[in-house]
């Protein structure tokens, strides 16, 4: 089923994001992660998807398995920066053969490497080149990035509205953010959104903290604020993983339960290939979910 559909159909999406295995581990591994969220019962599950490398073609193989396998809607994310037009084509190709209906276009990030070379002629540039490729193609419901509190390379929040305007325009169907810990952030990044009219669904993207210094890592490289807080957070229990994990299953339900009350659309999860943290989240939400319905 088409994400696009769905969001019609239901009040609320709730949906997780999982990434392949390294390519050195067998692509089963990933199979562990899928029984493990056996109750949870998300609208979808998106797949990320590598730059480069044959890792990318695991995130078709493991969206079709989550279709047919599960039963479960899927998601596969497609970036394409480094990609030539006859790269991308192959992939769009391999997506439909392989019955995936949703597909999240991305730019991706920049290669650190000053060597990287990029393809030439550049076809896609942003994201909203690929947009433009998979609407014309016909086959999908089209889902993009938005950050909340501005892109890393972007001069300003409103610059990047004016841009991420121009994406859904192109033919985006929906909208999922970046991770972000100050729900007021949101909110306002909404009415911004609604001020520009950018009037398709947009799902929050959580990241439970089960890690102080993969968290503090995240944040540094996405530009993504520490409020007060999760600092707090974070200096109390960091030390102690056990106690890091509930706290932070804590401030992830905690987040979400205020975005749903704020009426958001749709919650994402980034999961991290952690199911029992999924369950526990969706868990605690049980009564929240229900009203949503
Ligand atoms: C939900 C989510 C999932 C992700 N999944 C993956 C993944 O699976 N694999 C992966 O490699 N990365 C992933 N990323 C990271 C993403 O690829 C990076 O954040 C990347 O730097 C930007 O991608 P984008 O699609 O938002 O790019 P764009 O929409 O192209 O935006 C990138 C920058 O360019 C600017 N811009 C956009 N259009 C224009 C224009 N027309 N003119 C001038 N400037 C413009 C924007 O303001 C922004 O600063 C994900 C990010 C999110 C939020």
């Amino acid at each position: 089923m088409k994400i696009k559909d769905l969001f019609e159909q239901k009040k609320t999406i709730f949906s997780l994001e999982i990434f392949p295995p390294k390519y050195t581990a067998p692509v089963e591994s990933i199979f562990e992660t899928l029984d493990g969220l056996k109750g949870v019962e998300p609208d979808y599950i998106s797949v990320t998807y590598g730059a480069g490398g044959k890792a990318k073609d695991r995130t078709v193989e493991i969206a079709e398995k989550i279709k047919k396998d599960y039963g479960i809607e899927s998601m596969a994310h497609l970036s394409c920066i480094s990609s030539t037009k006859e790269e991308v084509a192959a992939q769009i190709r391999q997506l439909k053969e392989r019955g995936i209906e949703n597909v999240l276009a991305l730019r991706g990030d920049i290669p650190e490497d000053p060597d990287f070379g990029f393809p030439t002629p550049l076809h896609y540039e942003h994201a909203s080149d690929l947009v433009k490729e998979l609407k014309k193609d016909g086959s999908f419901s089209i889902g993009a990035a938005c950050y909340p509190e501005c892109h890393l390379d972007c001069v300003d929040l409103k610059t990047d509205i004016k841009n991420l305007k121009y994406k859904v325009d192109c033919g985006v169907d929906f909208l999922v953010s970046q991770l972000f810990f100050d729900n007021e952030e949101f909110f306002e990044f909404m009415e911004k959104l609604d001020i520009a009219e950018i009037n398709v669904p947009v799902e929050a993207g959580i990241m439970p903290v089960m890690n102080r210094n993969q968290i503090l890592r995240m944040c540094r490289l996405s530009g993504c604020k520490v409020p007060k807080k999760l600092q707090r957070m974070l200096d109390r229990y960091g030390d102690d993983p056990a106690s890091m994990l509930e706290a932070g299953e804590a401030y992830a339900t905690e987040q979400i339960s205020d975005l749903l009350t704020g009426g958001i659309h749709g919650i994402h999860l980034y999961s991290m290939n952690r199911p029992d943290v999924a369950k526990r989240i969706f868990n605690n939400l049980q009564s929240i979910r229900r009203l949503q319905k």
